[in-house]
């Protein structure tokens, strides 16, 4: 397995299968990417992949666009669980997922995040501008159905939008018997004078130590040193929410272990970082290897311990 100059190991690829959504949600980081057609096709993805898992990789996450808007990728998860046996794990926003979810699975999905921004059908409108709630919640189900676990649920805490949810959201998933992600709306050092930031950004701290009081029980991913909880929702269900805190914090960054692959076919060293990037297309194993190593070597903790503070 490779280490990075920071001695962070680098066990993880979040890959990107394509780069455009049929949701259009306002604050969407597009995983550092802009929109575009280009993709990777499986033989590619499975290329990297090889790769990548004979250089120390066991975990990979799907991710978009939507990945469910490309018909083969039941063949790409095929493909990657020859070189995988760790987690293969998908994010999505759910719209497809029902009539593929066993699919997915047979192909070799062990779990899956989805995202649902707002249990009131008009903010999730107002946050997607698709009606779609009832879509999401019918995905949700047929996850769990269909075994995978943990089935995570997505939430991007957004100042002034859905703030006032997150114990509707934990008593939600806690009856359902998946798991809450609280994800703090995250930029990089620019994106932070944005409009949208300044407007919707919220210190999801605030919402980590107040619940964090309740727990009964923490424990953290070793993924970004998440925090995760188990507490009583207020219906006194048992759930499980982790904080996906990566603003401002060194902490995060320095747990950081992971690689990105753009769509267009590039390893990409941090979502704050569009000025790294590594392009492998059309390159023999020797050459998408030697990408994947200079990738390896350039990658630096985007916030720093000098970086905290109030924000
Ligand atoms: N379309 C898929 C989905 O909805 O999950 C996959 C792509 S989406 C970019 C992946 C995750 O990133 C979603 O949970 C989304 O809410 C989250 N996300 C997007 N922009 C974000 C931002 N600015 N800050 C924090 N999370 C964000």
């Amino acid at each position: 397995m490779l280490h990075d100059y920071f001695g962070r190991p680098l066990n993880s690829l979040r890959i990107q299968v394509n780069a455009s959504c049929n949701f259009k949600c306002f604050f969407c980081h597009m995983e550092g990417t802009d929109e575009n057609a280009v993709t990777l096709t499986p033989e590619e993805i499975e290329r990297v992949i090889e790769v990548a898992a004979r250089n120390g990789v066991n975990r990979i996450k799907f991710t978009g666009g939507e990945p469910l808007m490309r018909k083969d990728l039941e063949d790409i998860i095929a493909r990657t669980r020859r070189h995988i046996d760790g987690d293969i794990s998908l994010t999505t926003n759910a719209y497809f997922l029902k009539e593929r979810v066993k699919g997915l699975r047979d192909s070799g999905l062990n779990r899956i995040n989805i995202s649902m921004h707002s249990i009131r059908e008009d903010k999730f409108v107002e946050i997607t501008k698709v009606k779609a709630l009832d879509v999401v919640e019918e995905g949700i189900d047929a996850a769990l159905d269909a075994g995978l676990h943990p089935v995570k649920v997505n939430f991007v805490v957004l100042k002034g939008v859905n703030e006032d949810q997150v114990e509707e959201m934990i008593d939600f998933t806690a009856r359902k018997g998946a798991m809450l992600q609280l994800i703090e709306y995250e930029t990089d050092r620019k994106g932070e004078n944005s409009e949208n930031y300044k407007k919707y950004h919220y210190d999801l701290r605030i919402i980590e130590e107040k619940l964090a009081k309740r727990a009964k029980s923490v424990e953290y991913n070793s993924l970004h040193n998440r925090k995760r909880i188990h507490l009583q929702s207020l219906t006194g269900h048992w759930g499980t929410v982790e904080f996906v805190r990566p603003q401002r914090n060194a902490d995060f960054c320095n747990h950081c272990t992971r690689l990105r692959v753009t769509s267009k076919g590039e390893f990409q060293t941090c979502l704050n970082r569009g000025d790294q990037l590594f392009a492998f297309r059309g390159k023999d194993d020797a050459g998408v290897l030697d990408m994947f190593r200079e990738a390896v070597y350039a990658r630096v903790p985007y916030w720093r311990e000098a970086d905290e503070g109030s924000y």
